[in-house]
């Protein structure tokens, strides 16, 4: 390994195959991450990350919209739209927005999680957006391949397309979320209360396929959820739609195609949230009722669901029957499928 600089090695070490993963993992173990404050290797290890920051960083301004041509493919990269309004993005392919440099958290979910720090898009005090026809995924690079460190999988990825940070109006339709743990974070933290009255959010006609959480997990926002398409994967799955702090998602006519030993309840999640609306849910080609299904089952266990969100949709163009949608969504949406 060269010489030339404390930067350069520990950016090597970070993406230098299997050695450089043997030392970046011992410059940032438990041990140094724990407990005590980090200091020494570790710290250099993220300041190394700054370099691979420029490299994969790709700021959108306002005023910006972005077509993709024929077949494009943006890899490696993220799309960050930050302070920033009147943005569109259609029809690119964005894949495997790789950290080299993904960060212990020892006091994450109880035993301990791996944070990576780039989404694919990320929009961060983003408004008057539209996400139309994209896929987004971890192709070529799956988490699933990564090793386990600490007892964890090594995930190289964070969000798909993460909503942030007071962003508002946002529209993405006709997207295919594809191959990846977690798919979508709108609103990122329980304390974030500048995300209140935000985060209105609307996701129509895209299919979320083999993703393991977040498709997508609110916090504050309303969020109307129609016409999506959801294929969950057999491995690893925990839930599809996250209900979460002030969260008021709206949901109709969405299809859920499952294997067998996954069942209605596992679809939805409840953290510290409780208002889900929900109407005319397919479930592999049956109507159920997400939330009846949910409250039964979690009955005694966890809070019940409550249908009144405090708010009804009105921007939106027509609502197809999920079983339209499930069919026109697995032919038409992605990059590459503009009508
Ligand atoms: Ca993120």
């Amino acid at each position: 390994m060269p010489r030339s600089g404390t930067d350069r090695n520990l950016r090597l070490q970070g993406c230098g195959g299997h050695q450089g993963l043997k030392k970046y993992l011992a410059a940032i173990g438990p041990r140094t991450q724990g407990s005590a404050e980090p200091q020494g290797e570790p710290e250099e290890a993220h300041s190394a990350s700054s370099g691979q920051a420029e490299r994969v960083e790709l700021p959108v301004g306002s005023n910006t919209t972005i077509v993709g041509l024929k077949n494009a493919v943006l890899k490696g990269g993220s799309l960050q739209v930050r302070n920033a309004t009147n943005v569109i993005i259609r029809n690119l392919d964005v894949r495997d927005a790789y950290d080299c440099f993904p960060v212990w958290q020892p006091n994450t979910g109880g035993l301990g999680d791996w944070k990576t720090a780039y989404d694919t898009i990320w929009l961060s005090g983003a408004s008057h957006v539209w996400v139309d026809h994209v896929t987004l995924s971890d192709k070529g690079h799956p988490d699933a391949e990564e090793p386990t460190c600490f007892a964890r999988n090594y995930l190289r990825h964070d969000g798909l397309l993460d909503i942030t940070n007071g962003s508002d109006l946002v529209t993405v339709s006709w997207s295919r979320f594809a191959d990846h743990d977690k798919a979508m974070l709108i609103g990122s933290s329980d304390t974030a209360s500048g995300d209140r009255g935000r985060l209105r959010v609307t996701l129509h006609h895209n299919q979320f396929e083999s993703v393991v959480q977040r498709a997508p997990r609110v916090r504050f926002g309303q969020v109307h959820l129609y016409n999506n398409r959801y294929v969950v994967p057999s491995d690893d799955y925990r839930y599809s739609i996250g209900v979460s702090t002030e969260s008021a998602l709206y949901a109709e006519n969405n299809a859920f195609h499952t294997p067998g030993h996954i069942e209605v309840a596992d679809l939805v999640k409840s953290w510290n949230g409780s208002a889900f609306h929900q109407t005319g849910t397919l479930f592999n080609g049956y109507p159920v009722d997400l939330v009846a299904v949910y409250n039964a089952y979690n009955s005694g266990s966890e809070r019940d669901l409550t249908e009144d969100v405090g708010w009804t949709p009105t921007l939106h163009t027509k609502i197809d029957s999920a079983e339209t949608a499930d069919r026109e969504v697995a032919r038409g949406a992605g990059a590459g499928r503009l009508p």
